[in-house]
C-alpha cells in the first residue's frame, strides 16, 4: 500500500432534473441522501450527494443536476461506468426491484471473479451492480431495501481511453496503484486492499469521444489522509508535467484537480472534515447547507433552487 493515495473518495456526476435524481438513487437504490448544498462553481444549481450513513469514502456519489441540460455521450477519454458493490447472493433481488421501477438492465454477466448487471440512471449514467464475496462494508438502508442486499458502496469505475498506457503509467507511478487484472482489453488497478476502489480501463483505440452533459461522469476523486499528503501528491502530479489546480476548499474536503493524460479530470481531495462538519450524523442532507462564504446570500440561493424533497413511500 502506498502513503499517498487511499483509493477512491467520490465520483461526481452530471444530470438533468434534482427530483428525479434523489428519486433513483435514494429511492430505488437505498443510498442515504448525505448533503444538499450548490456548485460553489455555479450557485443556482444544487451539489446532490449520496454515500452509505456518513458518506465514508469510496461510498458517495455527487451529482449537479442542470434542468434540461442535453444529454452528453459516453466514448473514449471519458470515466463510463460506476460500478456499486451488493453481497453475494443478492443480484436476484436487483433484478427484481430494478424491474418493479421499469429500470432496464443487462442479464447477468461475469468477469473476472464477479458477477454483474448493467443498467442506467434516468439520464444515461452508466451503472453496475457488482455481485461479490469480499466486500465486508456494512451498507445502508432506510429501512426499505433489506440490509442483507443494500448497496456497499463502489466496486469500482471504468475509463475508456485510447491509449491506456499513458494512463496506467500516471496511475502506477505517481499515484500508487498497481496493475491486478487483465481481461481482454480490460486492465484493473488497485491503490488499497480495502473493498471498493478498482479503477478499470478499457483500451479502447476506436469510436466516438465521450462528450460532457447529462449522464455523464465529470470527474473522478482519489482520497488522501491529509493537508500534507495531498501537498505532496499534488507535486508529484505536478513533477509529471501535468496542470494541476491550487488546494480549493470544498468544505467537506479539500481539492486539488488535473485531467489524466486521456481526458478525464482527476480530483485529490482529503479525508478530513468529511460531512458531519456542518450538520449532525442524524440529520445529514436534511436541509440546504451552505459554506460559510455564502451563508449571506441564502435567501437568494434559495430562490433559484427548485424544490425537491425524498418520499420513500414511493419506494417500498
Ligand atoms: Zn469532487
Amino acid at each position: 500500500m502506498g502513503s499517498l493515495i487511499n483509493g477512491l473518495h467520490h465520483i461526481t456526476a452530471m444530470a438533468n432534473d434534482p427530483q428525479d435524481n434523489i428519486n433513483f438513487y435514494s429511492g430505488i437504490l437505498g443510498m442515504r441522501f448525505i448533503k444538499k448544498t450548490i456548485n460553489f462553481d455555479a450557485p443556482d444549481v444544487y451539489h446532490l450527494y449520496y454515500g452509505d450513513d456518513i458518506g465514508n469514502p469510496g461510498t458517495v456519489l455527487t451529482f449537479f443536476p442542470y434542468s434540461g441540460i442535453p444529454r452528453g455521450r459516453k466514448g473514449r477519454g471519458q470515466m463510463t461506468v460506476t460500478s456499486l458493490s451488493i453481497p453475494q447472493g443478492s443480484l436476484g433481488y436487483w433484478m427484481q426491484r430494478l424491474q418493479r421501477f421499469g429500470i432496464n438492465h443487462s442479464s447477468p454477466q461475469h468477469r473476472f471473479d464477479e458477477t454483474f448487471i448493467a443498467f442506467e440512471d434516468f439520464d444515461g449514467l452508466g451503472l453496475e451492480l457488482v455481485e461479490n464475496a469480499h466486500d465486508r462494508r456494512a451498507g445502508f438502508t432506510y429501512g426499505h431495501i433489506p440490509i442483507e442486499h443494500s448497496i456497499r458502496g463502489y466496486y469500482g469505475v471504468t475509463l475508456e481511453e485510447d491509449n491506456y498506457e499513458r494512463t496506467s503509467r500516471l496511475l502506477t507511478e505517481t499515484m500508487e496503484h498497481t496493475l491486478v487484472g487483465t481481461a481482454g482489453n480490460r486492465f484493473r488497478y488497485v491503490a488499497t486492499e480495502n473493498p471498493g476502489h478498482f479503477v478499470d480501463i478499457i483500451h479502447q483505440p476506436e469510436g466516438a469521444r465521450g462528450m460532457q452533459g447529462g449522464g455523464t461522469i465529470h470527474h473522478l476523486a482519489f482520497g488522501t489522509d491529509d493537508d500534507t499528503t495531498q501537498l505532496d501528491i499534488r507535486e508529484r502530479v505536478a513533477q509529471r508535467g501535468l496542470h494541476i489546480t491550487p488546494v480549493i476548499d470544498r468544505q467537506y474536503f479539500h481539492s486539488v484537480y488535473f485531467r489524466e493524460p486521456g481526458g478525464v479530470l482527476f480530483e485529490i481531495a482529503t479525508l478530513p472534515p468529511g460531512f458531519t462538519v456542518d450538520e449532525p450524523k442524524e440529520s445529514l442532507g436534511s436541509t440546504l447547507q451552505l459554506p460559510p462564504w455564502m451563508e449571506q446570500h441564502r435567501a437568494q440561493i434559495e430562490r433559484g433552487l427548485q424544490p425537491i424533497a425524498l418520499d420513500m413511500e414511493q419506494f417500498r
